[in-house]
């Protein structure tokens, strides 16, 4: 997959998802590829989230579709459990399963982030000669000469690196968007969510096996309150409780494991029996934060650019951040192929074509909150789902639910939109003619009974 890079040079900052995948990519398009790393290397094992970022995520077409293409898939599917939709654990204690999708294929699938981190980061150095340096922070940067500062986070000692491109794949409070926006007209719309998480595991069964089935995404909805959990190959899964940050029933509140118990006891209490060690995790586990980022340009001087997060972080309750994230590699790496020998024609291309659609995940992450924390208990709102999946397994070609639009296909996020739009007229205009016929032959049929009397 040489081409385009011929030996051009590229600093990539971050080494996360994003970082280590389009590290690789770039590597085989020919360029001598570095990235620049805060923390330590993901494949010495140690706990890299003391920021308590989630443990697990739900992969899904568009990041199956980029590891496929950096030959990834069959080494990580062992590491990977499906789950083949929602086990939804009502307040009440009754529980409803709704699938992902109709056909086979449409589930996610669940993977434990160190293990995908490490296993891209491993690719990337030995398969395509990628050099990570770890325990540096970029702290400048020139966007017209493509130099980088960096500093040490034990030594604190500082070097400077020139590139040809300048990779800003350092996540949502990224270092590089700010200093390649300084003196810029640019635009930046950064939203923390009210709500933050934390992390709690639900294990095995003393006797081995899981508590709870396994094949699923886990949703226990409360009022003020949500927990998901997502299967690990142990068998266990792991749960992410969100609450809001203050107020009645908030992370302020709840402040010591004895609060948790009692706080679980009232509002989830299927949940709280399969958390043996709730009152220590919840101890001990950092909250994260939730946060949303929408930004322009994406690019600088022709030689600087953002993937992943660092241009478009969105809230995580549609699963979809790390999976547009990868998909922005792909794009960008095409745009690359496209433009070869004009970079600053490849990253302007690269941001027209993936903007605009991660604008559009950014509202949808934000409306899926909203669904999730109060539409899952809504009979209105599960009937619409199922409808949606009775039309879908009727007319599989032309009508698809905007969930599997998302996760299931490339499908650009703008135009599952627009078609899931078109779809919901449809579908407004069919029950209000239906409800119209209804009521004109309750007429008829009223005035029958009247001439027959
Ligand atoms: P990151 O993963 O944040 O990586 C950025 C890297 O840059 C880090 O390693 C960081 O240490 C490094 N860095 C930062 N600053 C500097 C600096 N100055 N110098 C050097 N290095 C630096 N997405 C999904 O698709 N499916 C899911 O199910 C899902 N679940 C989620 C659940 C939660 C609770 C959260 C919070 C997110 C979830 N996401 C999910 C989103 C996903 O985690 C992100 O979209 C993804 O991690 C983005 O990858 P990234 O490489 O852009 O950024």
């Amino acid at each position: 997959m040489t081409g385009p890079g011929g030996g051009a040079t590229a600093a990539i900052v971050g080494a996360g998802l994003s970082g280590s995948l389009l590290a690789l990519f770039l590597a085989r398009r020919g360029f001598r590829v570095e990235v620049f790393e805060r923390r330590d290397d993901p494949r010495a094992g140690g706990k890299q989230d003391a920021e308590g970022r989630s443990i697990n995520l739900g992969l899904s077409a568009r990041g199956i579709r980029a590891l496929r293409r950096a030959g990834l898939l069959g080494e990580l599917w062992p590491h990977t459990v499906p789950m083949r939709g929602r086990f939804i654990h009502a307040p009440g204690g009754g529980t409803a399963f709704q699938p992902y999708g109709t056909a086979e294929h449409e589930i996610l699938h669940s993977v434990r982030r160190d293990v995908l981190n490490a296993t891209l980061v491993e690719a990337a150095e030995t398969r395509a000669g990628v050099r990570f340096r770890f325990g540096l922070r970029c702290r400048d940067l020139d966007p017209e000469t493509g130099t980088l500062t960096l500093t040490g986070e034990v030594t604190g000692e500082t070097r400077q690196v020139t590139a040809d491109l300048v990779v800003g794949a350092d996540g949502a409070f990224s270092a590089v968007r700010r200093l390649m926006h300084r003196g810029r007209p640019a635009e930046l719309r950064q939203e923390c969510l009210e709500w933050g998480y934390k992390e709690l595991t639900i294990p095995p069964a003393p006797g081995g096996g899981p508590r709870t089935p396994i094949e699923a995404l886990h949703v226990w909805p409360a009022h003020r309150a949500l927990i998901v959990a997502h299967p690990n190959t142990d068998d266990s899964l792991t749960g992410t409780l969100f609450l809001p940050h203050e107020g009645e029933g908030s992370f302020a509140e709840i402040r010591s494991g004895a609060d948790a118990e009692r706080f679980f006891d009232a509002r989830f209490p299927g949940a709280r029996e399969l958390i043996p060690d709730l009152a220590g995790e919840y101890e001990a586990n950092p909250v994260g934060s939730l946060v949303s980022v929408r930004t322009s340009p994406w690019s600088a001087a022709g030689r600087v650019v953002l993937v992943g997060d660092a241009c478009h972080a969105v809230y995580p309750f549609y699963g979809q951040g790390m999976n547009a994230s990868f998909e922005d590699c792909v794009v960008l790496d095409e745009c690359l192929a496209a433009h070869p020998g004009d970079m600053g024609a490849a990253l302007r291309a690269y941001e027209g074509l993936r903007r605009p659609h991660t604008d559009v995940l950014a509202e949808l992450s934000a409306r899926n909150f909203l669904e999730l924390r109060d539409g899952l208990r809504s009979p209105a709102r599960m009937l619409r789902a199922r409808a949606d999946l009775v039309l879908n397994r009727v007319f599989p070609r032309g009508w698809k639910p905007l969930y599997t639009m998302i996760s299931h296909t490339t499908m650009p996020y703008g135009e599952a939109l627009r078609r899931a739009r078109r779809q919901d007229a449809l579908l407004g205009a069919a029950t209000a003619a239906l409800a119209a016929g209804a009521a004109l032959g309750g007429t008829w049929a009223a005035r029958r009974a009247r001439r027959t009397r």
